[in-house]
């Protein structure tokens, strides 16, 4: 529930809320007072309430006043609200009136992080800043800087943070439109013509879209353009002779109807990146009708180039030269490695995420959960360590024609150094070195964990080397190549994280680690069985990458993996 971009100026519409919804209710409650100067300790009291709530392990919302009130935490003037809103179908009228009286812009003002209520306050009544383009300008200016209790490292942030959520604001991960784009495709093909297509950022897989964009063949433009844009699934379509401009749910979509005779031509031209068309040999012939774009790419003297990798980083060169990598496949994937069980913070069992991995004609499992230091996470103690071990033994006995392997996530200390003695690092399988803790840092502090922990003997891969969430958070800065560089001197090998949402080693930086003889890892990263999944958007980045079968790890069958992952 994000209360802090919701429109609506009332809560009503909530009527069965979870604990994390309440949270929310609580912490905004609290905000919005100390932004209107309120009762301190009553803010405090909120906030406070507002994070026992959200770690509460028991649901809160439809417990009675009684029931609330006998828990440690909870005191009476909480448990009173939270039993009146629930009486009042999520309704708070002393809320209602807080987010009336304040300006939508400073509610998301809020959501920067080093910037309290207490600030934005004060940028609100002393500075008359009231949305984040208005406190942008003021970074740009240095006015913050010079207000009192800001000053310019403070500032800096502020205006990087603004720009990211600015350059973002219009943009969707591919994972989320994808089923809807090839829903519409598929209609499309079946109910209308075979020559249709994706075209541009969609059809060459990137990672982040902002417009969903189709090429469709047809001499009847006029007719075919009514009845496309009457598919329900399409909404507030736009005609103008061309193009069917308009939404997809609610993504962007862009459809253009050409003639069929120019359909190969549209295709290959409306898929490249610029890059990729400006370096072309040559220009194609616009005049030919052309069977295929194998032909096209052929006529200019290339060899097929896939359409992940038209984006001009190379990729021409290596065409001309007949040199194109052999990209992988989904199919090719042997089995996940980097998955959380039940033993810290994920949804299965290890054997309900061996059996499905079975179901799925996997050769391995291999676990990584989190280590003793992610307490958040529910990290294993040595202890937990060794009966874990004892567990997968069980099951490997149990289950003699498949291998759980014993891996584990390791957190990479605020000094580099990984969160086990050595003494417990060498009775693993493999261990998936990760940064969780500290992620503010300059670059010459990540690399400074990084390369130590690239060093540690018992670092078998790297795990999401920036710590992005696409759109949602920058990475900490890195010098890629000089991490992938100490990678390939220590044999260390590097995660291609899948879930969609990181998609980190960035597949720009694929190529580099390929041609310093570095394997990379397709990682699910699973937390529950749908999670392994993810490894199809792991595939599509790794192949624009430009990735090989025969240079991934997960590919390998295990007695070849478990050889690999040795260290010297
Ligand atoms: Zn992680
Ligand atoms: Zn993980």
């Amino acid at each position: 529930m994000d209360f802090l971009f919701a429109k609506s100026n009332s809560i009503a519409h909530l009527a069965g809320m979870t604990n994390s919804d309440l949270a929310d209710i609580f912490k905004l409650y609290a905000d919005l007072s100390e932004l209107h100067g309120g009762n301190p300790f009553k803010i405090k009291s909120y906030a406070a309430a507002a994070f026992r709530i959200d770690k509460f392990p028991q649901a809160l919302f439809n417990l009675s006043l009684q029931e609330l009130e006998s828990i440690q935490g909870i005191g009476k003037s909480i448990a009173q609200v939270i039993v009146s809103l629930n009486q009042n179908q999520g309704n708070w009228p002393e809320l209602n009136k807080l987010i009336e009286e304040t300006p939508e812009g400073l509610r998301q003002l809020m959501r920067i992080k080093g910037i309290g209520a207490k600030k934005v306050a004060f940028i609100w009544k002393e500075l008359g800043i009231e949305n984040p383009g208005e406190l942008l300008y003021a970074c740009k200016e240095n006015r913050l800087a010079q207000a009192k209790g800001f000053g310019q490292k403070t500032q800096e942030s502020i205006r990087k943070q603004i720009e990211f959520l600015f350059a973002n604001q219009h943009k969707f991960h591919y994972a989320s439109a994808e089923p809807l784009a090839l829903q519409l495709l598929k209609t499309i093909q079946d109910e209308f013509t075979e020559m249709a297509s994706f075209t541009g950022p969609i059809r060459r897989c990137a990672e982040v879209l902002e417009c969903i964009d189709l090429l469709v063949a047809t001499e009847e433009k006029e007719e075919l353009a009514a009845q496309l844009m009457a598919i329900p699934l399409l909404n507030n379509t736009d005609w103008d002779g061309e193009f069917i401009q308009g939404k997809l749910g609610s993504f962007p979509v862009s459809i253009h109807l050409c003639s069929s005779e120019n359909y190969m031509y549209s295709l290959f031209m409306e898929t490249a990146s610029e890059d990729h068309l400006k370096q072309l040999p040559a220009e194609p012939d616009d005049s030919v009708n052309w069977d295929s774009e194998e032909d096209i790419y052929a006529s200019i003297g290339l060899s097929y180039i896939e359409p992940e990798l038209r984006e001009g980083l190379g990729e021409i060169e290596k065409a001309a030269q007949n040199q194109l990598p052999n990209l992988i496949e989904y199919e090719d994937l042997r089995g996940p490695l980097h998955n959380h069980s039940t033993w810290s913070d994920g949804q299965n069992s290890i054997e309900e995420m061996a059996l499905w991995c079975m179901q799925k004609g996997y050769a391995y499992l291999g676990m990584a959960d989190h280590s003793k230091s992610a307490f958040y996470a529910n990290g294993l103690s040595v202890e937990r360590v060794y009966q874990q071990m004892e567990e997968i033994d069980k099951l490997n006995a149990r289950y003699p024609n498949f291998r759980i392997l014993k891996g584990i996530e390791c957190d990479i200390l605020n000094d580099g150094n990984l969160d086990y003695e050595n003494e417990v690092l060498k009775d693993f399988d493999y261990v998936v070195a990760s940064i969780h803790s500290n992620l503010k840092m300059t670059e010459e502090k990540a690399m400074g964990r990084l390369l130590k922990a690239i060093e540690n003997p018992y670092t078998s891969i790297l795990g999401h080397p920036t710590g992005r969430l696409l759109l949602m958070r920058e990475g900490y800065p890195i010098n890629a190549k000089k991490m992938i560089d100490a990678c390939a001197a220590n044999g260390v090998h590097i995660e291609i994280n899948a879930n969609p949402y990181r998609l980190d080693l960035d597949w720009r930086q694929i190529d580099y680690a390929l041609n310093k003889g570095i394997w990379l890892s397709i990682n699910p990263d699973a937390h529950e069985l749908d999670g392994f999944l993810d490894m199809y958007f792991g595939t599509l980045v790794a192949r624009k990458g430009g990735l090989s079968k025969e240079q991934c790890l997960n590919a390998l069958e295990t007695d070849e993996l478990l050889q690999k992952l040795k260290r010297n």
